[in-house]
């Protein structure tokens, strides 16, 4: 494997971690217009502060 294989593969790895889990950071469809924090779905309630103020990213 060439160096910028592996640094390809680590690119992949880092956006990965960025797109997965509960928080959407890197690329948020939603926000939450209360604690101004990315949000993945278009949930009813905040899953961070709770306040039902997610709204879809313009
Ligand atoms: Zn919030």
């Amino acid at each position: 494997m060439s160096l910028f294989e592996k640094a390809g593969r680590k690119f992949e790895e880092t956006k990965r971690s960025f797109t997965g889990g509960d928080d959407a950071e890197g690329d948020p469809e939603y926000v939450c217009r209360s604690c101004e924090k990315p949000v993945s779905e278009d949930y009813d309630h905040c899953p961070h502060c709770g306040d039902a103020a997610v709204e879809p990213v313009e």
